[in-house]
């Protein structure tokens, strides 16, 4: 039997819109389903034709619910894919929570575009609807790590855990004999609220992503950082904000001030949950127990909530949220979005920036333009809402919070396997991360890589 794989997405240098078509004399099936996300000219992919007939697809197999994985799902059942998605169960949890709330901003971006004539399409239509996703989510068949499952005839599959975010998983696949592992997004080793990347035995062919493939995260205990600038926050009785996403980043940070509550590291302030989306991925993350690792779980059955410091509050309306703004500090908001490009964080900091006591700490990646950028590299004024902002809170950065694995940790992760693929593509990086990834590996492991090509086919 003949198999072949065509990167359409999440190759050739870009880190969205990961897509790869496997298909075999008997079936054809993707891998992810992603949408392409930055700049203008990668979006524009998102309205092109499908890079394959939808109808003729046999079944989607999804990494994870990041919508850059997941996100393009919805248009493609909108353009004729009937079949089943397969998932892991939490990763069609968090798609519940995750592709309406993509919908509602593709309707809103049309919205505004109608409103403002900032299109020459008349009337602008979104990508999809919200209708559109819940088509997503009546196809879906969520299956357990471990579990083999057959998204086509001769194609059979299962997911390991990868560690990136709740539901993660490497996709292994087996096609007339042949093996493709396709890592997804790996996480990293000893984050407390998320288990290790399982390490897979045997490859063919391995797609491994290479997001951070030329850095190594500073080896710096993320914690020190967050309790200095809890610790700032109350001797200067103001507000510490911390702008996070709203899947992983804000259950990590939820947890670790509980804990370091419980050390006595810090005092117990008042901390507000300002983020509908993360409070409902907070109760998932808590539901899915057998993806917590040792110690969590150890922490559940003693009866702690790992994911509530003492004085937790949930702001879960927009009337919840302004009512901070009467509310005096000193005390914590999380809430989205992790790189102040919008959501509720903007109208904190808009009201808080211009005060000294106010504490800013960024606990993530923030990219090239965004206001979370600005802000990290010093701007002593910021455009938001309308205004001009003045910046004399103090800011922080905490770099060594990520979901991605480094280079030495995908090293780590590639040397589980018992002995070289035959073939390996890096995927899912920009130019400079898929370049050295693929060095690196050549050097190290001497093993046979090459960059996969945007829109490249080759053969299994
Ligand atoms: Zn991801």
């Amino acid at each position: 039997m003949s198999a072949s794989l065509t990167f359409l997405g999440g190759a050739g240098g870009t880190v969205t819109g990961s897509k790869h078509l496997l298909e075999s004399d008997t079936g054809r099936i993707l891998l992810d389903c992603g949408l392409f996300q930055g700049l203008k000219p990668l979006r524009l992919r998102n309205w092109a034709a499908p890079p394959v007939d939808p109808k003729t697809l046999d079944a989607v197999v999804l990494s994870h619910a990041h919508i850059d994985h997941s996100g393009y799902l919805p248009r493609l059942c909108r353009d004729g894919f009937t079949g089943p998605v397969y998932c892991t169960a939490s990763t069609l949890d968090l798609l519940r929570i995750m592709l309406p709330d993509a919908a509602h901003l593709q309707e809103e971006e049309a919205d505004f575009a109608n409103r403002h004539r900032t299109t020459k399409h008349d009337p602008a239509l979104p990508l999809y609807t919200g209708a559109d996703a819940e088509r997503v989510l009546a196809q879906a068949r969520p299956v357990e790590f471990g579990a083999a499952f057959t998204p086509a005839r001769g194609i059979e599959a299962r997911f390991t855990p990868s560690g990136h975010i709740l539901g993660a998983g490497v996709v292994a696949c087996r096609v007339g004999g042949r093996r493709l592992v396709f890592s997804g997004d790996l996480g990293r080793y000893g984050v407390p609220i998320m288990v290790d990347p399982d390490p897979v035995a045997e490859a063919d062919v391995l797609l491994v992503e290479s997001t951070y493939g030329n850095r190594v995260h500073p080896p710096d205990d993320p914690r020190e950082r967050l309790t200095a600038a809890v610790q700032r926050a109350a001797a200067q009785k103001g507000w510490l904000l911390i702008p996070a996403f709203a899947v992983g980043r804000s259950q990590e940070i939820l947890h670790d001030l509980r804990e370091l509550e419980t050390a006595g590291a810090i005092p117990s302030l008042p901390v507000y949950l300002d983020s509908p989306m993360a409070i409902q991925a907070t109760v998932i993350y808590g539901t899915h127990r057998e993806e917590h690792d040792a110690a969590l779980t150890a922490l559940q059955k003693g009866g702690t909530r790992p994911f509530a410091p003492q004085r937790l509050r949930l702001s879960r309306t927009v009337e919840d949220s302004k009512r901070l703004n009467d509310t005096a500090g000193p005390g914590i908001i999380v809430a989205g979005s992790g790189m102040a490009t919008g959501g509720r964080i903007l109208h904190h900091l808009k009201r808080l920036l211009p005060d000294p006591r106010t504490t800013v700490l960024f606990v993530g990646y923030q990219a090239a333009g965004t206001r979370g950028r600005l802000l990290k590299e010093g701007a002593r004024e910021i455009k938001m809402l309308g205004t001009v902002v003045p910046v004399r809170a103090q800011i922080m950065v905490s770099d060594a919070y990520s979901a991605h694995a480094d280079r030495d940790e995908i090293l780590r992760w590639l040397r589980g396997f018992k002995r070289p693929p035959t073939m390996t593509y890096v995927v899912h990086g920009e130019p400079d991360a898929a370049d050295a990834l693929r060095d690196t590996i050549e050097s190290r492991l001497g093993w046979r890589v090459a960059v996969a090509g945007d829109g490249q086919r080759v053969d299994l």
